[in-house]
């Protein structure tokens, strides 16, 4: 019979979800962690980039069981093929490089089996994960723990917590459990799409392609993927055009100034899914409960990216937690506000000035204004620079 009385109870095993989990089991909090997934970091709905940096401030070592390819830095181009490239191997010969002591700058990592790898890490601090396991809603009880509804395989089962963590991704019903405002605006919602494509070459560089006339609302990329295999995707803005991501991505690959790159590749898998450029959630707390991950909104608004800020939040939830649960802290939602603001000071005042940047572009500016105004932006973003290097 499975223990059924935990510390903390984390709906989501992915990168949010179990980072939280390994920080808080580390403490030495007894932790549940459940997905409603069989197989973790599956159907994988993800390019995979991640700095160096993020990994390491995580305590995550990177390790080769999960890596697809080392990066070395950005090319960013404009609509018509103009670029400009931050090549970390030349601005920093001695600090980015391979081999020697040198380092790369980030990674493309396997969704799959960086999730996997997380989770194991997780398990090893030990924490009880149950897969195939919906989390279903969650009541605060008069002791101040809750009980946590869930669905294992097909029997209902009720576990007690002290605090439930909504780690569940994109489409987090956690927070709405809470009566929380979670929905976001049609406006705010990439729809992406990426071919994993073969015979197209690479150079060890995130290229990221702007411009209305490939991804409106969002940009294109072409990341490595080791072995000749590369990823060639796109976002966009369904209120921004007419067309379907599908049909924007083909453009792009027969009609871009990359056409002639692209000529020979083959598509051999299609990967989708949305990612939300929008703001933070505003509350991301209520009675027993905290959010995390792209659950709270936790993705860079101008980039889309939600690895960083999901480890990086991750650390900050389970840590948060270790500390409030120790000192036997009340966990209604007036006491857990402190953990909003420790996100807030170590990354979100960060991502809401992306935020305000990245509205003023898509909202205030007619489209040449904002084709410039991105390419300036994503290339200041990426340079040794940039103001938020770290996020
Ligand atoms: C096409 C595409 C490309 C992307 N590329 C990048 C990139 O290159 N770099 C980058 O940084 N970010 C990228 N992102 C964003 C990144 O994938 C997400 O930000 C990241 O996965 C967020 O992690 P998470 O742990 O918060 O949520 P998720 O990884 O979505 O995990 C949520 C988990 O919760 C589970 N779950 C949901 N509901 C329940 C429930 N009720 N009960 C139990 N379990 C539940 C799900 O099964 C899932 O396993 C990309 C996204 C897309 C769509």
């Amino acid at each position: 019979m499975p223990q059924l009385d935990y510390d903390v109870l984390i709906v989501g095993s992915g990168p949010a979800g179990s980072t939280t989990a390994r920080f808080a089991a580390n403490a030495g909090l007894r932790v549940l962690m459940v997905d409603k997934r069989q197989e973790l970091g599956a159907p994988i709905q993800c390019s995979g980039a991640i700095s160096r940096h993020a990994l390491e401030a995580a305590d995550i070592v990177p390790d080769d069981e999960f890596i697809h390819e080392a990066i070395y830095g950005f090319a960013i181009y404009d609509e018509r093929g103009e670029r400009t490239v931050h090549d970390y191997r030349r601005l920093k010969p001695d600090e980015y490089g391979s081999g020697g002591g040198k380092k790369p700058l980030g990674y493309v990592v396997d969704r799959r089996r960086f999730d996997r790898h997380l989770m194991t890490q997780a398990e090893r601090a030990g924490v009880d994960v149950w897969l195939k396991t919906e989390g279903l809603g969650y009541t605060p009880t008069p002791d101040g723990r809750c009980t946590v509804h869930l669905r294992r395989y097909n029997q209902e089962i009720d576990v007690s917590a002290r605090i439930v963590v909504g780690a569940d991704g994109l489409q987090s019903q956690v927070g709405k459990w809470a009566g929380l405002q979670t929905h976001i605006k049609i406006t705010e919602l990439a729809g992406c799409l990426q071919f994993i494509v073969d015979g197209v070459e690479t150079e060890g560089l995130l290229e990221i392609v702007t411009g209305h006339r490939w991804a409106p609302g969002g940009y294109a990329w072409v990341f490595p993927k080791g072995n000749g295999y590369a990823e060639i995707g796109l976002g966009v803005i369904a209120t921004m055009t007419k067309e379907p991501a599908k049909d924007h991505l083909h453009r792009f690959m027969s009609d871009s100034f990359f056409a002639d790159r692209f000529a020979n590749s083959r598509i051999l898998e299609v990967q989708g899914g949305g990612v939300p450029l929008a703001s933070p959630l505003r509350t991301q707390y209520a009675d027993n409960m905290i959010l995390v991950g792209d659950a709270a909104r936790h993705v860079n608004p101008i980039t889309g990216g939600g690895l960083h800020t999901a480890v990086a939040g991750g650390k900050i939830a389970g840590t948060f937690l270790s500390g409030h649960l120790a000192d036997n802290l009340p966990l209604r939602s007036d006491a857990l506000s402190a953990y909003q603001d420790l996100w807030l000071s170590a990354v979100g005042e960060k991502m809401w000035k992306l935020y305000d940047i990245k509205t003023d572009i898509f909202h205030n500016m007619n489209i040449a204004e904002r084709d410039s105004q991105l390419y300036a932006t994503m290339s200041d973003y990426f340079s040794p620079t940039s103001e938020f290097k770290k996020i």
